[in-house]
């Protein structure tokens, strides 16, 4: 096992990792996909079910218009192509969540073909994963095996999430490893958010990854033998099994063995992958086209209504921010992971003027506050136009960049203006170079030594002067001001 004990650096040297995802996501519908019951997480169970998804004999299924015309949406907000007919067709086994038998899915001509998301590129710009193709499915019920005084002997079933609308989403094997499948489905999110076609909440099981992965030795042109990874209900997750999975086929083809085609379970607590059966061959599920349901067939009108519908995409808004507002790339693409936190940005870039100083506030301190209190940018007390006054307020020099700190934590409890905390608490900052000359004064008599080592060469030391007079004023000393008398009367 010596490659598993090598560092994940060694083996990438020698291998290339080679990595597909495949991704569910449930779509944002009122109604399930062949029903009209609702399509809603966390009611009670068995709420939500009718005689179609229950599966009860005779029951006919119905498609929902607006399933598809959100799954149009995905599509074409990931550049596929929206195939003028597609085929619904019975994925046939069995399981106890499943009534009819049978899964209503898309096979041989899924609703979408030939796509691509960009990710960011390993040196700066962008780079594509190419998608294969979308197809529309219904979800199975849901097994509930804890949570109930009977739950030590048997297990339920809730029918809520049967005929949940899906939409599969499968790459080539595009992905060169943990990394980079992290950055495909960010990227992914972000465009599904955008296109408003699903919530992505991944705690609530609306965004599934499966994985394939394979490694070769660097250079050679084949494939090797994939795994199948499933049960990654996490970015972070994905990330971790690929890296496991990835270190173990290594180890396994230097010991002389052959990787097995087969499913593998990530088992979070353990971190590691271990083997669920061998894989199922597409023929195992006995496809047919489904008998209860016509071609979907899509007008050309009706897919060019969907596309102007649609808005802005993250890729390029992305570009919009370097391009109008001077952003660097990587400003523009943590800022565009979500519309209502790139439109927070813009809001405060055009109030305040300053399109760098909004950037940083936003990802270094609205984003963390955010993340501290488990809250969206929604519920935020902090408007975008308070947040642009603040920036105003530094750059005309009303307060410190260090005091403004400690005015947006107020902000962020109160919901109050920067202006009004900084007139309350009288904290304008020290700017009046005869007030503060004497404060300066004051240090420099009080720290000879310090004196002598700055006029002894050692310039850095004027930061430990400014310090000093930061300490004396409560921090309210206009920094340019303290730097310009300290070198008045330091270099004599
Ligand atoms: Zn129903």
């Amino acid at each position: 096992m010596a490659a598993a004990e090598r560092t994940s650096s060694g083996i990438l040297a020698e291998y290339e990792p080679v990595v597909g995802l495949e991704v569910h996501a449930h779509l944002l519908t009122r109604t399930k996909l062949f029903c009209s019951c609702r399509n809603r997480f966390g009611d009670p169970p068995n709420t939500n079910v009718c005689p179609v998804c229950l599966g009860l004999p005779g029951a006919l299924p119905v498609l929902s218009r607006e399933a598809v015309t959100l799954a149009m949406r995905a599509a074409l907000a990931t550049n596929c192509t929206v195939q003028a007919e597609s085929i619904w067709a019975r994925k046939n086994y069995f399981y106890p969540d499943l009534p009819k038998g049978y899964q209503i899915s898309q096979y041989e001509k899924p609703l979408a073909l030939d796509g691509w998301i960009e990710i960011p590129g390993k040196n700066g710009g962008a780079r594509r994963v190419r998608l294969q193709r979308i197809h529309m499915e219904e979800d199975a019920g849901k097994l509930l095996h804890e949570g109930f005084p009977w739950s030590d002997e048997k297990s339920g079933v809730d029918f809520n999430r049967s005929g949940v609308p899906l939409i599969e989403m499968v790459t080539h094997p595009d992905l060169r490893g943990p990394e980079d499948a992290f950055e495909y489905l960010v990227a992914l999110k972000a465009v599904l958010l955008y296109a408003e076609a699903s919530d992505c909440n991944m705690e609530e099981g609306s965004l599934r990854c499966d994985a394939n992965v394979s490694v070769r030795r660097r250079g050679a042109e084949a494939l090797g033998t994939r795994t199948e990874i499933k049960n990654l209900n996490s970015f972070r997750h994905v990330a971790r099994a690929l890296e496991h999975e990835i270190a173990r086929q290594v180890a396994v083809i230097e010991s002389g063995r052959a990787v097995v085609q087969e499913t593998r379970l990530w088992n979070a607590d353990r971190g590691e992958t271990a083997p669920m059966r061998s894989k199922e061959e597409a023929h195992d599920y006995r496809y047919f086209p489904e008998p209860d349901l016509p071609p979907l067939r899509v007008t050309a009108e009706w897919t060019e209504e969907v596309r102007r519908s649609l808005p802005e995409l993250p890729a390029d808004r992305r570009r919009r921010l370097v391009d109008q507002h001077g952003l660097p790339d990587y400003d523009a693409g943590v800022l565009t992971q979500s519309r209502p936190v790139a439109d927070y940005f813009e809001s405060v870039a055009e109030e305040s003027g300053d399109a760098k100083a909004a950037s940083n506030w936003v990802m270094n301190d609205v984003l963390r506050k955010l993340k501290e209190d488990d809250a969206e940018i929604e519920e935020c007390r902090v408007t975008p136009a308070s947040l642009a006054q603040l920036v105003k307020l530094i750059e005309d020099g009303t307060i410190s960049g260090k005091i403004a700190k400690d005015v947006f934590e107020k902000m962020w409890t109160s919901g109050e203006g920067p202006q009004a905390i900084v007139e309350r608490e009288g904290l304008v900052q020290l700017s009046d170079e005869d007030a503060l000359e004497a404060t300066v004064s004051e240090v420099i008599e009080a720290s000879p030594d310090q004196v002598a080592a700055y006029r002894g060469g050692k310039k850095a030391a004027i930061g430990w002067f400014v310090g000093q007079v930061m300490k004396k004023t409560g921090g309210k000393a206009n920094p340019k001001v303290v730097n310009r008398l300290l070198r008045k009367l330091l270099d004599i």
